[in-house]
Order: C-alpha cells, then structure tokens, then sequence
C-alpha cells in the first residue's frame, strides 16, 4: 500500500518525498487520488498542531481508505505566549490570496513585538506529523521545531509566510536561505526524519 499525504501544497509533497525517498517510501498526493477534489474539507479545530495533524490525519485516511500523513505547522512565540501558533495561517484576518496574508501577518507580528528587546524574541517554527491507519487509528506522531528569534524588519525574498522574520542562530533568516538548505534544516525537515523509520515500518507491516 502506498502512502498517501494529505497535502495538495505540491512544495510540502515534494519536501517529504525527497525525505522519505531514501527509505524506500514513495508517497502520493491528495491530487493524485480519484475524486479528491470534491472531498470534505475536516475542520481544524483543534488548539494544538497535534490536535489538528490528527485530525486532517484521520479524516483523509477515513476517506480514502489509505494509510495516511498529514501535517500541521505554525510559528510559536514566547512573548505572545505561544501565538499566533495555529492561527499562524490567518493571524491578521484579512488577505485574499497567500502573500496578502502573508504580508499582513507578518506586519501584525512586528507591531505586536514593538518595543520587545532582542532577549525576549525567540521564536520557533513547530511542524507535528501524524499517520493513521485507513480505519482512523493513529500509528505515528512526530514534532520538529525550527529555532530563532523574531527580526525587527523582514529580510530575505525565498521561502513564505514568516520566514523573512525568523532569525537563525547563524543571523539568517529562512527567506535568505537556498531552498534546499531550508529544506534540510526545517522544522517539517525534522519531523518528517523522526517519523520516517516508524513509517517504514508500519508500511512494511502492510
Ligand atoms: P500550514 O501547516 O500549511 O497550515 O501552515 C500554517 C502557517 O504557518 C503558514 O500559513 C505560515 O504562515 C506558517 N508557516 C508554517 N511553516 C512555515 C515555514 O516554513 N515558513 C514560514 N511560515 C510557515
């Protein structure tokens, strides 16, 4: 059985599938499965990444009777006590296209931390997995973070969403980093690596 991933963001699927190449694993996409366009988008609710991987997780898996991935991420800030966290997507409320949003979100974060001095900046990319089996039985979990702190202006033109305000360790930002290095060093990088083993298994198993 191959492993279906519910994304039809074709730059996450083309993320995992170069992890999990090496394992022998040969994921699908959501695109790719019959009559996918008319499936029910699941609500996510949930207010943890966890809770919500679980819950796209589950629903596909449901749907499509497949042993299925799926993934939630967002930026947490530990001055905002953890926001915007999963309401990472939509922070600001308005945008009607992802870099209106994007531009938005990003504005907001800056006047939110005005006046916050460097040492109470960090922040962190969080990507949780989850893999459920096609009756909805979680098999797998993993969480991968992607450590920094909130610039003071935006820096740096690759990448999306935050990235232009999240400060590495090496005083670069996601956005001024080369694809393939982002792709390495990411916090869907490092959750993908931890769960990669457990799914070679479960899929050997089936
Ligand atoms: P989702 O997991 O695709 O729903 O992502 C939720 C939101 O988190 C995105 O719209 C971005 O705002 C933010 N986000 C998640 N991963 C990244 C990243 O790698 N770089 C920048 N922003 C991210």
């Amino acid at each position: 059985m191959n492993l279906l991933i519910a994304t039809s963001n074709p730059h996450k699927l083309d993320e995992l599938r170069a992890i999990l190449a090496p394992l022998g694993i040969d994921p699908v996409g959501l695109d790719s499965v019959p009559g996918s366009d008319s499936f029910p988008e699941p609500e996510e609710n949930a207010d943890t990444f966890e809770g919500n991987a679980l819950i796209k997780a589950t629903a596909y898996a449901k749907m499509t009777n497949r042993i299925c991935l799926a993934d939630d991420s967002g930026l947490e800030v530990d001055a905002l006590d953890g926001a915007p966290g999963v309401h990472s997507a939509r922070y600001a409320g308005v945008g009607s296209n992802r870099a209106e949003r994007d531009a938005a979100n990003n504005a907001k974060l800056l006047a939110e931390l005005d006046n916050i001095p460097d040492e109470q900046r960090s922040a962190r990319f969080v990507c949780c997995i989850c893999v459920a089996s096609p009756s909805g039985e979680v098999l797998a979990t993993s969480r991968g973070t992607f450590e920094g702190r909130i610039a003071h202006t935006p820096r740096g033109s690759n990448g999306f969403g935050y990235d232009p305000l999240l400060v590495l360790p090496d005083n670069r930002t996601p956005a001024e980093l080369p694809a393939d290095e982002k792709n390495r060093r990411s916090h869907r990088a490092a959750a993908a690596r931890e769960i990669a083993p457990q799914l070679a298994r479960i899929l050997k198993r089936v």
